[in-house]
């Protein structure tokens, strides 16, 4: 069973970015519909579906990886958004962000220090701060 499954997926394109996103969508989707039962959303869901089935099993390669492609270009800012939000997150875990209160400068101060003085390297303004 699991050759012929292979077999049959052998040469066809899968799940890229897009269609993992698609599969989101659609649960999430499925989900709401329960609760309201719009039938416009229903036939939406099918449609939506059978897109999405229809790449996953496409042969066409080049315009499945068009398709992608134009989706990671219309969602490069949100997705660096959402990059850039972790990546802070990250480093707010370890670290106290202060703001220089005479030019604004922003100052990472690592986190469990006790009292310290803070020296601002753009202005050179002093304050102290606990960590
Ligand atoms: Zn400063």
């Amino acid at each position: 069973m699991k050759e012929k499954i292979m077999r049959f997926m052998q040469g066809r394109y899968g799940v890229d970015q897009l269609g993992s996103f698609l599969n989101s969508v659609l649960l999430v989707l499925i989900i709401v519909n329960l609760f309201i039962g719009s039938r416009l959303l229903n036939l939406f869901l099918l449609l939506l579906l059978i897109f999405s089935y229809s790449r996953i099993f496409s042969k066409n390669y080049s315009r499945c990886y068009a398709q992608n492609q134009w989706y990671l270009d219309k969602t490069s800012g949100i997705r660096k958004a959402f990059g850039k939000q972790k990546a802070y997150h990250e480093i707010k875990k370890d670290y106290h962000i202060y703001k220089c209160k005479q030019c604004g400068q922003k100052i990472k101060i690592p986190k469990g220090k006790g009292k310290i003085i803070v020296t601002c390297p753009k202005c050179g303004n002093e304050f102290q701060k606990k960590s």
